[in-house]
């Protein structure tokens, strides 16, 4: 394969600013509505609730709820579970802290489920493992828009009688047994984070098809007050978590373009995988059967024989290709906050509450999050990137493990 010698003239679009957004006249529009109206806030406004409909429509859930991130929206998801405190809820090491802390906030313990190797995914076999008597719900990240093994994992929740709540912030758009991610799980949580398949620069999304559930992560979302009820009070302990009218805009008119912004990344990506699947050192992340990914990020895995990750990362730098070599380098529980159980003041709690095994973070335990880390590369993605920028990347990709031969 040539390498391409006018690279520079071809900037990778960045989905921190206007080169890899779809942000332009309709957000605008939007927005110039609301601050014309003078009501900004979603209470009293008309774009968060058309959002949330228009959202819930689009998944096919009864319910939507838009709040101020995406940890806000896991947040939500959690309290509407309302575990008891010490309870456990099972989530990954290779995500987003915004989908760990909520739980301890909640007051239940995060008990960690190992990954597969090469997804990175939490496995129903991983679950089961740490699946105790005080499991209360348990949190599957999609990570980089691939969908977990949706199917055991859901058997095995049923098995137990636990909620799953899907934490999509990564994968807009992406399916698994003909349904959208979200609406597998008792509750979806989607991010509108800047870097994420649509923006609002923050926001989330909760949607579910649990009327009990529904009512409680609404409320949770407002202070726990029971607008509309014959007789309001403030039911339980919630902050405001609402998203603004400005946001609702903003992601009313990003929601239109977001089969477009699913559509273009999975092209790109699809191409990119054909470039470079058979490349000796390269291996890429397959989607499980009857599931389509929706690349948030483009993660691959690069064998030591090659340089590992690393190497790798340093020649497609030398094209100003930005990636990132282990991802979150670390797993979750290694980060202090879980760690050292930096929580409220000295108490460590709710860890104080733990079963001491679910406090066991021994690299045996975590034998595919490590594999994972070690290997993984992971590559900007976004709706901007172009045929050329995939060639550019793949005709790098070729010349290095070229030259490690
Ligand atoms: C972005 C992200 C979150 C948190 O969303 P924020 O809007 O940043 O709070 C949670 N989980 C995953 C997997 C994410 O990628």
């Amino acid at each position: 394969m040539n390498v391409m010698k006018d690279s520079m003239l071809l900037p990778i679009p960045s989905d921190q600013d206007a080169s890899g957004r779809q942000l332009g006249d309709e957000e605008i529009e939007f927005l110039t509505q609301v601050i014309r109206s003078g009501t900004l806030t979603s209470t009293k406004g008309t774009f968060v609730k058309q959002l949330q409909t228009a959202f819930g429509e689009l998944l096919g859930a009864a319910h939507c709820y838009a709040c101020g991130s995406g940890t806000g929206a896991i947040h939500a998801a959690i309290a509407a579970v309302d575990p008891e405190p010490g309870d456990e809820i099972i989530t990954s090491p290779i995500t987003d802290m915004g989908a760990i802390t909520p739980i301890i906030y909640q007051t239940a313990v995060p008990v960690f489920a190992d990954v597969d190797p090469i997804s990175g995914n939490v496995t129903a076999e991983a679950i089961e493992r740490v699946i105790g008597p005080k499991t209360k719900a348990i949190v599957v990240t999609h990570l980089f828009g691939n969908p977990a093994d949706m199917d055991s994992i859901m058997e095995l929740a049923d098995r137990h009688g636990i909620p799953v709540i899907e934490d999509c912030a990564q994968a807009y758009g992406a399916t698994y047994g003909g349904k959208p991610i979200g609406t597998i799980g008792a509750i979806g949580c989607f991010s509108l984070q800047q870097g994420k398949h649509i923006t609002t620069g923050e926001g989330g999304l909760v949607v579910s098809n649990d009327e009990g559930l529904a009512r409680r992560i609404r409320l949770f979302i407002d202070k726990a007050w029971g607008y509309g009820d014959p007789k309001p009070d403030h039911y339980f302990a919630a902050l405001n978590g609402r998203m603004t009218e400005l946001q609702g805009a903003v992601a009313l008119a990003q929601l239109g373009k977001l089969a477009h912004s699913v559509e273009q990344r999975q092209n790109t990506a699809d191409r990119l995988t054909d470039m470079i699947s058979t490349m000796p050192g390269i291996q890429v992340i397959e989607t499980p059967a009857g599931g389509t990914q929706s690349y948030w990020r483009y993660g691959l895995h690069v064998t030591e024989g090659y340089g590992g990750p690393v190497a790798l990362a340093g020649a497609l730098r030398e094209r100003d290709i930005a990636s990132a070599p282990r991802y979150i380098n670390k797993p979750a529980f290694e980060c202090e906050v879980i760690r050292d159980q930096k929580t409220f003041g000295n108490s460590r709690f709710p860890f104080n509450l733990a079963r001491e095994e679910v406090l066991d973070y021994a690299p045996e335990n975590y034998q595919g999050t490590y594999d994972f880390l070690r290997s993984v590369l992971v590559l900007g993605w976004n709706e901007m990137l172009e045929e050329g920028h995939v060639d550019l990347i793949a005709n790098q990709i070729a010349a290095h493990v070229e030259s490690v031969e």
